[in-house]
């Protein structure tokens, strides 16, 4: 479980460095061209007769279909967070290269004990909140995280909670691929630390 932890950690940190992001909030906009992945709206597009009801009731999925990976993001859920929360797990699934042949619909930040959701997940949460950046700019509260980072409130206090966890141990800069992240921000970091 830890190695699998590692390799989604690892790839969001490699995400970051190959997507040129350079600022929060991240633009998964700009992920997602660099990947080649698609992103439907589910008002974009006629879900319900391509796929049963059922898949597209939640947050979002991804899919494949003629060999284009495509994110259905429901823009009928109406926090921005939550969205954008949604569309970088889903992202995850994608960059991890996790199998797209069966729809799993997202409904719920909540972690999973499927690999495979944890992996999206933790992806999601070091892409949007990279530990590193947040410790070097001087955050100290959730509140703090939300709003530099674009995420809701749920996510922000799991990503707070964790980083009060990495400064107990001192465990920043320990991985080469997070130092090069922490450099790429440097210029943020400078302008925004708080
Ligand atoms: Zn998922």
């Amino acid at each position: 479980m830890y190695e699998q932890y590692q390799a989604a950690r690892d790839a969001a940190w490699r995400a970051l460095l190959e997507c040129n992001i350079r600022a929060l909030p991240v633009d998964l906009n700009q992920v997602a061209e660099h990947y080649a992945i698609e992103i439907v709206r589910y008002s974009d597009c006629a879900l319900t007769q391509i796929f049963d009801p059922e898949a597209v009731s939640g947050d979002g999925f991804i899919a494949k279909i003629n060999e284009r990976k495509i994110i259905f993001l429901n823009d009928r859920i109406k926090t921005r967070g939550r969205r954008r929360f949604t569309l970088c797990h889903e992202l995850g699934h994608g960059v991890l290269g996790h199998p797209l042949d069966h729809i799993i619909t997202r409904n719920s930040e909540a972690d999973s004990s499927d690999p495979m959701e944890m992996q999206a997940n933790v992806f999601a949460r070091d892409l949007l909140a990279p530990a590193c950046v947040l410790h070097a700019l001087g955050v100290t509260t959730a509140q703090e995280i939300m709003q530099i980072c674009n995420i809701s409130k749920t996510s922000a206090e799991i990503r707070m909670e964790r980083l009060r966890l990495l400064r107990d141990r001192d465990k920043f800069g320990a991985s080469p691929l997070e130092r090069q992240v922490r450099e790429q921000f440097g210029d943020f970091i400078r302008a925004n630390r708080l």
